[in-house]
């Protein structure tokens, strides 16, 4: 077995046999991905980590996820919208800390009103920050005018997961409406690419029903589809959400996580040159989690600016990590923390995907 890893990761092209063997690797086998990870990670984009300040904007959404703890009907949940102020508040906190670039993300609305508050911040944000602070932003599907009208407002990258590349799957997560359907995302994600975003998307880990060919396909699919950014997290239950009955059929946290690690060292290897996200559902599991994504191959960290007061409401998932801190909390405590991964950061830097500077030099 131990020989035939070594084999696989030294060839060029990974065929989807070969993904799915690495999926399954063990603790010894598994190391050696994550040492070729790092490698590849160091040659390509450097052992550099980039911040993105993130704001949850508001946990108010329209849509009704099977997984997600702020699905619309989901009563339990204690709405909020940050006021455009604190938002503002926020950005400054970010850019006087050299954070580099910002992302606001919200539940998924969809209204005249919503673009156009959005479309001001956009711009505000630029004004403040003297057009310093890289933004993304993640707002779920919407019509393409509104990304293209975001777009020129000054947001440059858009996260919008694809969340299981297999419809069946897809389906078995989402209620089976207009609202929740998967052409329309995938839609949503060529509509991202051609307006001009830096385009990310990801999948969660570990969800009920999902196997390892799943996995495998959603890493190819992310190849295919020639994203430039990936945010990708284990699936994480919670209790209010439909999908808590399914509770039996998960693997152990613990699992979830490793193969969250291995999938983010995977695309590393495979797309060597994009941004990929440590994401903070990995930090609800282990303390180290995200330094210890970042030591396999991801180069990107969202410290959490939300003002505190509103960090507990923005429940996608169960025990998300730091609801009961300051966004000055984080800088000093985010800081030791990459100092373990030996990776410096890239304070005042946007950082954006190479990827996408490639991309478009083709066109
Ligand atoms: N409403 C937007 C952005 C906010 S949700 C959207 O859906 O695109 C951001 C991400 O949180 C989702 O894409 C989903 O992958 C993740 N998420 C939601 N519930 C989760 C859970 N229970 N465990 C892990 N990740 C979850
Ligand atoms: Fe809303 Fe996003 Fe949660 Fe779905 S995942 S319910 S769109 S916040």
């Amino acid at each position: 077995m131990s020989n035939s890893i070594d084999e696989i990761l030294k060839q060029a092209k990974l065929s989807k046999e070969d993904v799915i063997t690495l999926l399954q690797t063990d603790k010894i086998d598994r190391n050696k991905i994550f040492t070729h990870a790092a490698k590849v990670k160091a040659d390509n984009v450097g052992k550099k980590v980039y911040y993105r300040g993130l704001i949850e904007m508001s946990n108010i959404c329209s849509k009704n996820c099977y997984y997600c703890g702020i699905r619309m009907d989901n009563k339990k949940a204690e709405r909020y919208d940050i006021s455009d102020k604190e938002i503002l508040d926020a950005v400054k906190f970010a850019h006087e800390s050299n954070y580099g670039s910002l992302v606001l993300q919200a539940g998924e609305i969809t209204s005249p009103t919503f673009t156009k508050r959005i479309s001001n911040l956009l711009k505000q944000i630029k004004e403040i920050s003297n057009n310093e602070l890289g933004i993304t932003i993640s707002l779920g599907e919407q019509p393409e005018e509104v990304y293209q009208e975001w777009f020129d407002s000054g947001a440059h990258r858009y996260l919008l997961r694809i969340e299981s590349s297999n419809p069946d799957l897809y389906y078995k997560i989402h209620p089976k409406n207009k609202k929740h359907d998967f052409e329309t995302r995938v839609n949503c994600l060529k509509s991202l690419q051609k307006v001009g975003y830096q385009t990310g998307t990801g999948v969660m880990i570990g969800l009920p029903f999902q196997t390892y060919d799943d996995l495998a396909s959603d890493l190819f699919f992310m190849r295919d589809f020639d994203i430039d950014m990936c945010g990708m997290g284990p699936f994480i239950e919670h209790h209010d959400t439909p999908l808590y009955q399914y509770n039996d059929l998960l693997m152990p946290i613990e699992d979830r996580f490793t193969l969250t690690l291995k999938m983010i060292a995977l695309l590393r290897i495979i797309m060597k040159d994009i941004n990929i996200a440590a994401a903070t559902a990995l930090q609800a599991i282990d303390p180290i989690g995200r330094e210890k994504a970042i030591k396999v191959g991801a180069n990107i960290i969202m410290p959490n600016v939300t003002p505190g007061m509103y960090r507990d409401s923005y429940k996608l998932y169960e025990n998300k990590p730091c609801t009961d801190e300051e966004a000055a909390d984080c800088t000093n405590c985010m800081e030791m923390r990459i100092g373990i991964t030996g990776d410096d950061i890239g304070y005042g830097e946007w950082g954006d995907s190479k990827h996408y500077a490639k991309r478009r030099q083709q066109i």
